[in-house]
């Protein structure tokens, strides 16, 4: 199940800064948005303001019509893969999935990261729906390896597999592909894509413009806070404000 995002004047500052300031955005239900900008667009505040992580000074939230924006992260049912996420040490690749799984609850998510010993029937059910989420992003190969040895490409899938375990209604990324080697953005790209066929409804934040530009369905562009542009990729390349804030041309 996927939803529609609507964000309407959203605005949050930061020491009487503004980082995001009334930005109003659509994304229909399964489609693939790419919001992009400079450093220090604001891009990070508004996947935070979206998420949970942060509270709006103003603005609404909604999720096919119904405001979450007072709601806690936990509770908004948006599958999160931070900036420069770190998969957990210590534990596999099927474990760090479960951590996911376990965190629907709290008391879940203590359980799994102090290992304590489950209900059988529970403990069964999230390690099927772990290697589910595995298989989805192409780990399951990979599923008993300590997670820390994966490829750093591998890692985001990782990262991707655990919100995805969530069940989602919206999947939000910040810059997945920063840091990654040409074939690991290609591995990405090809995973993303996949998940946008299957009618998932997410929000891709990304400093890269090139990566987005074949990936997304529209483009949303921040500069110092506020929308410039919307539209296309053939739209927003071709937007002169565009060139001029964000491509330096
Ligand atoms: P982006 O992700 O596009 O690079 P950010 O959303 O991280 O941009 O930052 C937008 C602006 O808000 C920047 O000027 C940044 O310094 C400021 N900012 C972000 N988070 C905080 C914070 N927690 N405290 C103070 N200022 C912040
Ligand atoms: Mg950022």
């Amino acid at each position: 199940m996927t939803v529609e995002l609507a964000v309407g004047n959203v605005s949050r500052a930061f020491g009487g800064v503004y980082a995001v300031r009334d930005v109003s955005l659509t994304v229909p239900a399964g489609e693939l948005r790419a919001v992009i900008g400079p450093n220090g667009a604001g891009k990070s505040t508004l996947f935070a303001l979206i998420g949970g992580q942060l509270a709006v000074d103003a603005g609404t939230v909604a999720l096919d019509g119904v405001r979450v924006e007072r709601r806690p992260a936990h509770r908004r049912g948006i599958g999160v893969v931070f900036q420069a996420a770190r998969v957990f040490h210590g534990m596999t690749v099927r474990e760090n999935v479960m951590v996911g799984a376990h965190a629907i609850t709290r008391a879940g998510f203590l359980a799994a990261a102090l290992r304590l010993p489950r209900h059988h029937r529970d403990e069964r059910r999230i390690r099927e729906q772990a290697m589910v989420c595995l298989d989805r992003t192409g780990l399951a190969d990979w599923a008993d390896r300590p997670a820390e040895e994966l490829p750093l490409g591998r890692q985001r899938s990782l990262q991707l597999a655990r919100a995805l375990c969530g069940e989602p209604r919206l999947l939000l990324l910040d810059e997945p592909a920063s840091g990654l080697r040409a074939g690991e953005r290609e591995l990405l790209s090809d995973l993303i894509t996949r998940l946008r066929a299957e009618g998932l409804t997410m929000l891709l934040v990304e400093h890269d413009v090139a990566f987005v530009m074949r990936l997304a369905d529209r483009i949303t562009v921040l500069d110092l806070g506020r929308v410039i542009a919307d539209g296309t990729p053939a739209e927003v390349r071709a937007n002169p404000k565009v060139q001029t804030a964000y491509l330096g041309v």
